[in-house]
């Protein structure tokens, strides 16, 4: 009888412990990440047969959103994407000379920091899902952050050719100075709650962002992957991608991932998802 008790006792005080170890382990295993979405501007497509190689789009327009987000981790900071170009904010809105874009923003990111609570320089790290004129407006502004940045998309847009060929967009990054750079997919903190995924075609070296915030399903940022609805659905391609085969081939990637990590896909430009995901963080 003696025994029985004794063994009891024994068993009873390994379950506590490890039952212990498990709470200890799950209270450091469950890191705070947070995620404000804020306002880039907007966009109006006037030719919207821009993004599909064919016909399927003729004659119709769409309004795009272009937001930016801000990643709070224990360890760090993060803004992921850059929004329009702050010259645009307090004037008209703006059509490029091919007629296809009409783009506008309403604020500098100075000031869309500042309602969240936070200044440039509390941003450690800066990403952008890619280099195009929508999503690096507000760049330069972190140039005390390190830039996340996949080494083929840096030495595309960041040389002498491109400071030509790519004007606008270069002189939008040339004050980063502090580069890190990536060659594919990069775990920002370490804990893989904020992982940067390649997805290379749009631009050669776009990537696309995972973020597990503790909700019921992770977050997937798509970049410019897609750009709407439709072209998720029909896995359609804009003609002005870089590589039409490798954003083919990151489309399939993109889904197989988010399939197994049961991710909630947010497609940055659209306006449904952009409302949804503001909704999702501030329930
Ligand atoms: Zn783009």
């Amino acid at each position: 009888m003696r025994q029985y008790i004794i063994l009891t006792v024994f068993l009873i005080s390994i379950f506590s412990c490890r039952n212990a170890d498990k709470k200890e382990e799950t209270k450091l295993e469950k890191v705070q990440v947070q995620l404000h979405v804020l306002d880039g501007g907007k966009i109006v497509v006037n030719k919207l047969e821009l993004f599909s190689e064919d016909t399927t789009y003729q004659g119709q327009s769409k309004v795009l959103a272009d937001p930016y987000y801000v990643v709070i981790h224990p360890k760090g900071k993060l803004i992921w994407d850059g929004g329009l170009p702050e010259n645009l904010v307090g004037v008209e809105p703006l059509t490029d000379p091919s007629g296809g874009f009409t783009v506008s923003r309403k604020d500098s990111v100075k000031n869309q920091l500042k309602s969240i609570g936070l200044n440039i320089n509390d941003i450690d790290y800066i990403a952008l899902s890619h280099s195009h004129l929508d999503h690096v407006g507000h760049a330069n502004s972190f140039k005390n952050s390190t830039w996340l940045v996949q080494e083929s998309e840096y030495d595309y847009f960041l040389n002498d050719s491109a400071k030509i060929k790519h004007g606008d967009i270069y002189n939008l990054l040339k004050d980063l100075k502090k580069v890190s750079k990536l060659t594919g997919d990069y775990d920002v903190f370490g804990d893989s709650t904020v992982v940067i995924k390649s997805m290379p075609g749009h631009t050669i070296g776009h990537q696309v962002l995972y973020l597990d915030l503790g909700l019921d399903q992770p977050i997937l940022l798509t970049g410019d992957l897609y750009h709407f609805e439709e072209n998720r659905t029909y896995q359609r391609v804009p003609i002005f991608n870089y590589n039409i085969d490798q954003t083919k081939k990151s489309m399939k990637a993109f889904e197989a991932f988010a399939k197994s990590n049961n991710a909630d896909v947010f497609i940055q430009h659209s306006f449904k998802d952009y409302e949804r995901l503001k909704t999702l963080i501030n329930d």
